[in-house]
């Protein structure tokens, strides 16, 4: 099986063969850390504010996210560790559970819902993609079993030999020319390749082509430590710890923003652009429950629970918000982008059954029909054109729905709605949302709140 964590039975049982002095123990630690500062402040002074434990919950190492500390942890194995490993090796070790970390791999993996087969073989990339940036990662022994051939090596003090890109080669079934597969890849890429390398074996037999694969793992390479990334935590939390422990590193070892390493300075700018993007939803379902909520002209939705003693939500069918939503079709946003919006709208809308209308617009509002969870949008169903508001807030006027949204990139006229009105009469509330790129100062920003989505770069993933 992938995962080498052992049960308390087990543990029992390697304690006393993997019993290292204490001393020595906090030697070893103590100078490879020492060593990591040397050649690499930075990385020396994460080490220096990471929690590392020795453990014999593990054969080997392995960097976890401690959901009650909220901040990552690091075990190692007293007897891998200071007896297997060379001085160097030990510091390519410490350095390899960091670049997981750093290349954000724990917060890639975990949310992948895949069988224990692919998930090895995800190891084994998120391994091939920091490897070849680290000096002395362990090549294993003279008695290792030659590549290709996963068999665990006799040599009772034998390191393991680190998964490398170099071993790895296309060959040409007609010339029977190798190519080297590539460097500088990432996780991704090279998962993409291994998984046509290491065509599953049990595929055939299922023949039902989306069984996920099998679990056995067997005939696959192993990876010098542990991923025990499952679903660890939220990514928000993932991401926050990440970006404190490194403006911790910082602090300690007195660097400025400036004297950090270009990947580290990346790093924190995809942090920001994540959580912008995370936060972006969060606001949306925030404002569609404040102006859902808001809707109390009558009595059901708010009145009090004699029994909870609190405000529920009235349960008679008619009396639920009625949510209107618009999306701008001139042609500036996606229809990806579109639906991505329409999958915040689900997430609101599984909290209880609402009634909900869809529409379009350009300088017509056309296409209104009743909402479906999980609706999609494609090009067939859209026209493009100008911008025009008219026509769709004379819509929203005339319906009075409780809520209505309008998804927009903001680049539009004035549309002088007062006129339509009695005085001291109320427009009905409108929540608009501004598409990536689109304008957030946008001519009717008082008929409501404007939520603006983050302009997110790509990011750079190794
Ligand atoms: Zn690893
Ligand atoms: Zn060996």
């Amino acid at each position: 099986m992938s995962s080498r964590i052992r049960d308390p039975k087990e543990i029992k049982k390697q304690m006393e063969k993997e019993m290292v002095p204490v001393e020595e123990m906090s030697q070893c630690l103590a100078t490879s850390i020492y060593e990591t500062s040397k050649t690499n402040p930075f990385l020396g002074s994460v080490l220096q504010c990471l929690t590392i434990s020795y453990s014999h919950q593990l054969p080997t190492a392995g960097i976890l996210f401690n959901t009650d500390a909220k901040r990552w942890d690091m075990l190692v194995n007293p007897y891998f560790f200071c007896k297997k490993l060379s001085a160097k090796e030990r510091k390519a070790v410490l350095i390899h559970e960091l670049s997981h970390i750093t290349h954000k791999h724990p917060l890639r993996v975990p949310f992948m819902k895949i069988s224990a087969r692919k998930r090895m073989l995800m190891n084994i990339a998120a391994d091939m993609a920091i490897n070849q940036y680290i000096p002395d990662i362990p090549k294993g022994c003279n008695q290792c079993p030659p590549i290709g051939q996963p068999t665990p090596c006799p040599n009772e003090l034998c390191p393991g030999r680190c998964i490398d890109v170099k071993d790895y080669f296309d060959q040409d079934p007609k010339t029977g020319t190798k190519t080297q597969w590539p460097l500088n890849q990432t996780m991704e890429a090279y998962y993409d390749r291994l998984i046509k390398r290491f065509d599953d074996p049990d595929k055939d037999d299922k023949g039902d082509g989306n069984s996920g694969g099998g679990t056995e793992t067997g005939d696959l390479p192993q990876t010098i430590d542990e991923h025990m990334w499952d679903g660890a935590g939220e990514e928000k939390e993932m991401l926050d710890a990440t970006e404190e422990l490194v403006k911790r590193a910082m602090v300690k070892a007195r660097l400025s923003y400036d004297d950090l390493p270009g990947h580290v300075k990346d790093l924190l700018e995809e942090i920001k652009t994540r959580r912008n993007e995370l936060n972006y939803k969060a606001l949306i379902l925030l404002a569609m429950k404040k102006h859902a909520n808001g809707h109390n002209r009558k009595g059901t939705w708010t009145r009090k629970n004699k029994r909870l003693g609190f405000k529920a939500p009235g349960t008679k069918v008619g009396d639920l918000p009625k949510l209107e939503l618009h999306l701008d079709t001139s042609g500036s946003i996606s229809t990806e982008e579109l639906n991505e919006f329409l999958e915040i709208v689900d997430q609101f809308l599984k909290v209880g059954a609402r009634k909900c209308n869809l529409a379009f617009f350009h300088t017509e509002h056309y296409g209104r029909q009743q909402y479906k969870m999980g609706t999609k949008i494609d090009k067939s169903m859209i026209q493009s054109g100008g911008t025009d508001l008219t026509k769709t807030l004379e819509d929203i006027f005339k319906r009075k729905g409780d809520l209505s949204i309008i998804i927009t990139d903001g680049c539009y006229g004035d549309v002088p709605v007062e006129s339509w009105m009695r005085p001291g009469q109320q427009f009905p509330q409108v929540l608009w949302i501004i598409s990536k790129g689109g304008t957030e100062d946008h001519p009717l920003k008082r008929l409501g709140d404007t939520v603006k989505c983050p302009d997110g770069s790509t990011s750079k993933r190794r």
